[in-house]
């Protein structure tokens, strides 16, 4: 194994300098439109997890000074008047993002609800008419995950052009849209997922390693390129309620050139993006006037 000295992609710190960035234009915002550019998430049912993911939002919408509309739903609640109250936030011109907590409960089909909101206010960027859009470069609102995930490389001057990204794992929300963002940003992609078989083949030529699978030690320092750069998107909790990653910190940080930690690296650049979103829909509402009706 060669011996390098790994630098911590430090999402704190990068989110960090983006909120200031957020903090000015939403004042810019406000100014014009006498009114902060405004977050409303649905949260449906008792979740212990998507209670802690919805305060971690509120609280950073608070410290950047957006506004933040929670509606709570009961467990119970039907399909239809979910939709319903997706349909009167879309209509409400105080509103500029909407988010729906996920997941659901069993008996709601979230793609019905996530289809129902209004593609310009879909600041998570789920929408298929979003994706679609993603994929054809002229995308408002892109999934937070991969965005915060190219905003970190960025952030540490880490180009993609020329380089070999792996991406493990193809979930709808982090690895299909963060292979066509390092496509667009033109790397050469390789995506791998639970059956692609010796998956070290494929990591150990990554000039750009990205894990999102939520399998903590999956990726050793063996599996790295010496010198690569790796970013740990996973987040598991260990019995002993330690919160890990993928990536195994210890031997891979003795290969990698540079290295997202668990927690402190991809998850408060997903949350800066979201509030990045937020503002992005603002802007476009405000230009727009008036948002054309939406029906799925
Ligand atoms: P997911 O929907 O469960 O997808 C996991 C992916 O990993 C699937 O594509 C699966 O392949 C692949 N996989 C499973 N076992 C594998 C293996 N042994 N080798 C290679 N690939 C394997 O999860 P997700 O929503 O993408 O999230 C992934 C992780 O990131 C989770 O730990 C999640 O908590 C975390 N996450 C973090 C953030 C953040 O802000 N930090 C945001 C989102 C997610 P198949 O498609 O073949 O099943």
């Amino acid at each position: 194994m060669i011996k390098t000295s790994c630098q911590l992609l430090d999402g704190r710190a990068a989110a960090t300098a983006i909120e200031k960035k957020i903090l000015s234009d939403i004042e810019e915002f406000k100014k014009n439109s006498g009114r902060p550019p405004t977050l409303s998430v649905v949260l449906v049912g008792e979740h212990a997890p998507s209670q802690i993911y919805v305060s971690m939002k509120q609280k950073a919408a608070e410290r950047v000074g957006l506004g933040f509309q929670l509606h709570r739903l009961q467990s119970n609640i039907k399909e239809i008047a979910l939709t319903s109250l997706i349909g009167e936030i879309n209509r409400d011109p105080k509103i500029d993002g909407l988010i729906v907590q996920l997941p659901l409960p069993p008996h709601l089909d979230p793609r019905t609800a996530l289809n129902t909101i209004h593609p310009d206010k879909d600041i998570d960027g789920f929408h298929p008419l979003n994706i679609g859009r993603l994929i054809t470069s002229r995308a408002l609102l892109e999934p937070c995950t991969p965005k915060g995930i190219m905003a970190l490389l960025a952030h540490y001057g880490i180009e993609c052009i020329h380089k070999h990204a792996v991406v493990v794992g193809r979930s709808a929300v982090v690895g299909r849209p963060l292979s066509v963002m390092l496509l667009r940003a033109s790397a050469t992609v390789t995506i791998c997922h639970r059956h692609t078989v010796d998956l070290g083949s494929y990591t150990k030529l990554a000039d750009i390693l990205v894990v999102a699978v939520g399998k903590p030690h999956l990726i050793t320092g063996n599996m790295v390129k010496p010198g690569g750069v790796v970013v740990d998107v996973g987040i598991s909790r260990l019995d002993n309620g330690t919160i890990v990653g993928d990536v195994d910190f210890e031997t891979v940080s003795r290969v990698a050139s540079h290295l997202s930690p668990v927690p402190g690296g991809v998850g408060p650049m997903t949350i800066a993006m979201l509030l990045s979103n937020t503002v992005r829909a603002a802007q476009h509402l405000a230009h727009v006037k008036i948002l054309p009706e939406w029906s799925p």
